[in-house]
């Protein structure tokens, strides 16, 4: 059913400030709605206790607030709980809050499936059906926040752009849901605290170091050999190691921060010592750090996590070399919670 009223989160502030201008008010009562809308994250009109009844009938009269829903929670034995997120046109998207001793991350989705084919990954096994808007982006990081309090007593303090989708295939979305995330307006996170992961599309990196973005970056590499990574993924193809390396130099340049590599170690795939050498060789042509990943099963037989006598080697070589590197540990595998296992499977 489409709806004929416009999402109010579509609008800017000064959008807002016009409207009720235009609607006979003061621009200021756009400021008050705009603080409801993001700061405190109300869900209806209704909630706007400081408008009159008659501003809130207005608003509605106008506007819908598309808020999302958590459709399903499941909770990992290791504390991590995984959500299935409703939308308003009843997709699904899925995200991940994962504590550890002091902190709490929250790991979001951009995009409902995702239109990358990375032969290894779940979600690529679901067709892109859409982009996710700013305010469906900014909800889900709300949500695990007040998870984290609840769950854990403290507040989210870092999120990671690592859940469904390609971020810089939905640009524009993901930097403005990033903008409502780090202002005092929104929730006021450092922008330090921000990761955004992708499969690495030069023209985007050059673009996001053009304007200064001051979030931390982290391209999923998994292989340094331009015939091993097409494989495991096909955007390589046209957009090989030797273009991406060029735009991560330029994004060290403009930003001055250092990238991290996600790396998966696949038996059969990446694990001889020609790999091992191909990495550390990219890493020292780019101010960088690894993290290697165990690989999380999606029961396909062609891939499989290496032995860790392999990732030892890595973690060795790497070390030996000079090159920062850290082994991650997997959360949520039991429920299908961890990296490249987000494919809207919930049990019931
Ligand atoms: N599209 C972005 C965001 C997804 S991040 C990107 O690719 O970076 C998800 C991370 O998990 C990526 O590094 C991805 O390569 C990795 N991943 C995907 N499937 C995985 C699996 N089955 N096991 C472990 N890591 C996986």
């Amino acid at each position: 059913m489409s709806n004929p009223k416009k999402d109010i989160r579509a609008l800017s502030k000064e959008e807002l400030r016009r409207f009720f201008e235009a609607h006979g008010d003061k621009a200021f009562r756009g400021n008050q709605v705009y603080e409801w809308l993001w700061n405190k994250a109300a869900k209806t009109f209704d909630n706007m206790t400081n408008l009159s009844k008659a501003t809130r009938e207005m608003l509605e009269n106008n506007f819908v607030i598309n808020h999302i829903a958590v459709d399903k929670m499941q909770r990992s034995i290791d504390g991590t709980i995984k959500n299935a997120i409703k939308l308003h046109d009843n997709l699904i998207v899925e995200s991940v809050m994962i504590p550890s001793k002091n902190r709490t991350t929250a790991c979001v989705s951009s995009q409902v499936g995702c239109s990358l084919d990375c032969n290894f990954c779940a979600t690529a096994k679901l067709k892109r059906m859409r982009n996710l808007n700013a305010d469906e982006i900014y909800d889900q990081v709300v949500e695990i926040d007040k998870q984290s309090k609840l769950y854990h007593n403290h507040r989210l303090s870092n999120i990671v752009f690592m859940g469904m989708g390609e971020p810089l295939l939905n640009y524009k979305n993901v930097i403005s849901a990033i903008e409502k995330i780090t202002s005092p307006e929104g929730l006021g996170m450092a922008s330090k605290r921000i990761t955004l992961s992708t499969v690495g599309i030069p023209k985007m990196i050059m673009k996001m170091a053009d304007e200064q973005v001051k979030f931390n970056l982290a391209v999923s590499l998994h292989s340094a050999i331009d015939e091993v990574r097409s494989k495991l993924m096909p955007i390589n193809d046209k957009n090989n190691l030797a273009s991406l390396l060029e735009s991560l130099q330029y994004w060290y340049e403009k930003t001055q921060r250092r990238i991290t590599f996600e790396y998966v170690v696949f038996k059969n795939h990446n694990d001889r010592q020609v790999d091992i050498n191909a990495l550390i060789d990219y890493c020292k042509k780019i101010p960088s750090k690894v993290n290697l990943i165990t690989y999380n099963t999606i029961g396909e037989e062609e891939f499989q996590t290496a032995d860790k006598q392999v990732i030892q080697k890595y973690v060795k070589h790497l070390e030996q070399n000079g090159i920062v590197v850290n082994i991650r540990r997997s959360r949520g595998d039991d429920i299908d919670a961890a990296c490249g296992q987000l494919a809207n499977k919930m049990e019931d």
